[in-house]
């Protein structure tokens, strides 16, 4: 039986700590409504003591030879492997996602993202540059101390894609999650230190917004690495320039997923229900403008409707469950509202879209078609499992309205004209695209946006750029020439 009440509201400096100065806050199990726990938003001693102890970490994990750490990493991986089970039944928890995900996507990703930054760590190499007789190289140094604040849909992945490529540079981290989930980065932490990472490397703090506020502008901070919504990032970004600090924002989008009348259909419904309604919708890179073309477009929804109808609301911990509660209450009433505006502004409502009667934040996954560029429900992220489908006549109709947001996070195309699905592909502005499928990250292939969904890249190779600095050193072999 895993007990998912956390043992401290913290982990600073390689232990679990509590201040219960601190203003408490409810964890809430969004399946049922049920308090879990109350942990402590961070006092600033709390913080305080997570940026001494990452600032003396660094230094020691920074002067120790790449392998080293790496093998840290990859013996993090290991045990997060290891109890899988325990951690997607935290994970659930903290965010009521169905374990039927939980156990394949979350500590399973986190260890991935461990696994392949551990295994790269002593591949980070500078470069030697020949000048001549003259020559220069380059050290690839790290950054210091990073922050992490992450959002509530993919608590362990977050703390773990921001972890990994920080740790393999030689930074520590002070990490703070969303108050809506606060119990699985605490785990992240604790299987770090079993792993042998030195106190103070990888640390938790609990808190509001204005915690993280109070880490990003704190003199010890060398860079921040945000996951969360527009706006959020728009604040962050700015505090953070403010201090010229190094920055990763992964934020909102409103992404399109393009179906063409030469798509394999059942493979296009197959997509758009993995990008609009796993995780009950709550996922930054969801499709959720459909543009579905216009002679297969009622084909399209019928096959949707019905596939929808089959999905299993319920218990998020029995394992045939597939689609789980939203986060919160508070969420859910923001979904709920955009549902209504759908209605308003005159989209039809094939399905879903009610919230259901019983405890927790629950409500039927809804589907709206006849949904035009200008309204509400296409312009903004709702962040929850409201699909609009819209139609078109030709591609470049098509290409032209999918580009017509500030957003860029995602886009994605199904076609069976390979021609044509490289060509749409080059023309959408977009950083993380897909042919024939959706919402695929693998930590090989670097995540991330234009526009204003992020700068910066997680995973992959590209994420190192991210997370260290290169120091130039120009080395002369003869005299030194001055002009008097
Ligand atoms: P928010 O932007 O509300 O919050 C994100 C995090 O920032 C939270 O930990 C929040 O704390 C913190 N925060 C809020 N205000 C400040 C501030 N002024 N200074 C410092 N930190 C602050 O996002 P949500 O948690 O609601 O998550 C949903 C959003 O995240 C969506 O827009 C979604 O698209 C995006 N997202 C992006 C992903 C990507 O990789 N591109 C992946 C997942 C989600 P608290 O909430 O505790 O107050």
């Amino acid at each position: 039986m895993t007990d998912v009440k956390p043992t401290a509201s913290h982990y600073v400096d390689g232990a679990y700590l509590d201040d219960a100065d601190g203003q408490p806050f409810d964890v809430i199990y969004p399946a049922t409504g049920e308090t879990l726990a109350t942990v402590h938003a961070a006092t600033k001693a709390v913080t305080d003591a997570a940026l001494d102890a990452a600032t003396r970490a660094q230094a020691e994990w920074a002067a120790l030879s790449p392998r080293s750490r790496g093998r840290v990493l990859t013996d993090a991986a290991r045990i997060m492997r290891e109890r899988n089970r325990e951690l997607s039944i935290i994970e659930t928890h903290d965010t009521g996602k169905p374990l039927q995900e939980t156990l394949v996507a979350d500590a399973t990703s986190g260890a991935d993202a461990l696994e392949y930054f551990g295994g790269i760590a002593n591949g980070l190499t500078g470069e030697h540059i020949q000048l001549g007789d003259d020559w220069a190289y380059t050290i690839r140094e790290p950054l210091g101390v990073c922050v992490g604040i992450g959002a509530w849909n993919y608590p362990t992945q977050i703390a773990c894609w921001k972890a990994a490529p920080a740790l393999a540079c030689g930074n520590a981290m002070v990490f703070k999650p969303s108050e809506n989930t606060p119990l699985a980065a605490l785990k992240v932490a604790e299987i770090l230190t079993e792993a042998g990472a030195p106190p103070g490397l990888f640390n938790v703090v609990q808190g509001m917004g204005e915690v993280g506020g109070r880490l990003i502008t704190d003199p010890r901070v060398a860079k921040v690495s945000l996951t969360g919504s527009v706006g959020t990032g728009k604040k962050v970004y700015s505090a953070a320039a403010a201090e010229m600090k190094h920055v990763t924002m992964e934020l909102g989008g409103k992404s399109p997923m393009l179906v063409f009348d030469d798509a394999d259909i059942e493979n296009a419904v197959s997509g758009a229900i993995l990008g609009n309604f796993y995780s009950s919708g709550q996922v930054c890179s969801n499709g959720t403008r459909v543009f579905v073309h216009r002679s297969v477009k009622e084909q399209f929804l019928d096959r949707l409707a019905k596939r929808l109808a089959t999905a299993k609301l319920g218990d998020p911990l029995d394992e045939e469950t597939n689609f789980g509660p939203i986060v919160s209450q508070q969420q859910l009433d923001i979904i709920l509202g955009y549902v209504a505006r759908g209605k308003e502004d005159g989209a039809r409502l094939v399905t879903g879209g009610a919230r259901l009667d019983k405890p927790g934040f629950w409500m039927s996954p809804a589907i709206f078609a006849d949904v035009t560029d200008d309204m509400t429900i296409a312009r903004e992220e709702i962040f929850g499992p409201v699909m609009s489908v819209l139609d078109f006549n030709d591609e470049d109709e098509a290409i032209r309205r999918a580009n017509d947001t500030p957003y860029g996070l995602s886009a994605g195309v199904y076609t069976q004209n390979l021609a044509r699905a490289h060509r749409v592909i080059r023309k959408l502005h977009a950083g993380s695209c897909f042919i024939n499928s959706y919402n695929d990250a693998p930590v090989e292939v670097p995540f991330g946006a234009v526009k204003q969904s992020g700068v910066g890249r997680e995973n992959a190779k590209a994420a190192i750029e991210h997370y260290s600095q290169l120091k130039s050193v120009y080395v002369r072999m003869g005299d030194t020439e001055a002009p008097f």
